[in-house]
């Protein structure tokens, strides 16, 4: 059978981990997702631009954050540099529509794996736990979680699952919906809404950015993991994003991307989760 070889060391059995470099494997399958991607020498990554610690376009125009690091770790494991990873803004409710139609090669996008969208498309990971939170002005007093919203003007994206969660914790709010969770944040400081809600740690990087005008009130109340979206049935591309995902927990550039991103806000590098092998 004629494989593509990659330059890459190879490391199947390297697997005790401490090492930095990564674990590619050295040839695919021809006809595979990960053939066509490592002849291509590139990548199409669906991502948000405007989260802060997950995807943030900093300015001279590249993401940065834990997300864009997941990916530079799966394009490293199909033999593709970093500067050959073409970054596309995901909003979150384009994401299913963007892999369906082929114009993104995966999304790593704080995208949670529900039953809903994997209808739609498939998901490697989780590789972190997020939950819903709500978020307030610093000097709110009246909106302590998510049992004071009813009346209350609040904030979310289009298209993600705190905006369809929120709609059953709190009926009585009012929601408000933008396509991006910065434009909530602005709502949020001028006024227009009395709060916002999507995950905690989208929230937190909010926070960081602007650590004078908001707080977490509350707590989380659902769970949220984060998947790497890719195209429904692609089963060897999905096991092959899972094996990377376990590599990098096993080597530590897991973690080094976390404790360089989300560590900012979060000190204590969590365990990653297991990857979910589903079957259906
Ligand atoms: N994790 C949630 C979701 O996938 C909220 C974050 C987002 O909208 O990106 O819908």
């Amino acid at each position: 059978m004629l494989l593509t070889t990659l330059g890459l060391s190879a490391c199947g059995s390297d697997d005790d981990g401490d090492s930095a470099t990564p674990s590619a494997a050295t040839s695919f399958a021809p006809g595979t997702t990960m053939a066509r991607l490592h002849d291509a020498g590139k990548i199409t990554v669906g991502t948000k631009f405007d989260q802060p610690l997950f995807g943030l376009k900093n300015l001279s125009g590249k993401p940065e954050g834990f997300d864009v690091e997941i990916s530079k770790i799966i394009a490293g494991a199909l033999g593709i540099p970093e500067n050959k990873i073409n970054f596309v803004e995901t909003v979150s409710a384009n994401r299913e529509p963007f892999i369906e139609q082929g114009r993104v090669d995966i999304v790593a996008a704080t995208y949670t794996i529900n039953d809903k969208r994997k209808k739609v498309v498939d998901f490697a990971g989780p590789y972190y736990v997020a939950g819903q939170a709500i978020m307030v002005k610093k000097d709110n007093t009246t909106i302590t979680g998510k049992d004071s919203l009813a009346g209350k003007k609040v904030c979310s994206v289009s298209g993600s699952t705190p905006a369809d969660n929120i709609r059953k914790v709190a009926p009585a709010a009012q929601l408000v919906l933008f396509d991006v969770y910065s434009k909530c944040a602005d709502a949020l400081k001028n006024g227009q809404v009395d709060a916002v809600t999507t995950d905690n740690v989208i929230l937190l990087g909010l926070i960081d950015k602007d650590p004078d005008a908001f707080k977490l009130v509350g707590g989380t109340f659902t769970k949220e993991p984060y998947g790497i979206g890719l195209r429904k049935g692609d089963t060897a591309f999905r096991t092959f994003v899972n094996d990377t995902l376990e590599a990098s927990y096993r080597d530590g550039r897991w973690a080094k991307a976390f404790a360089s991103t989300v560590g900012k806000v979060e000190k204590t590098t969590p365990t990653p989760p297991p990857v979910d092998r589903y079957t259906s």
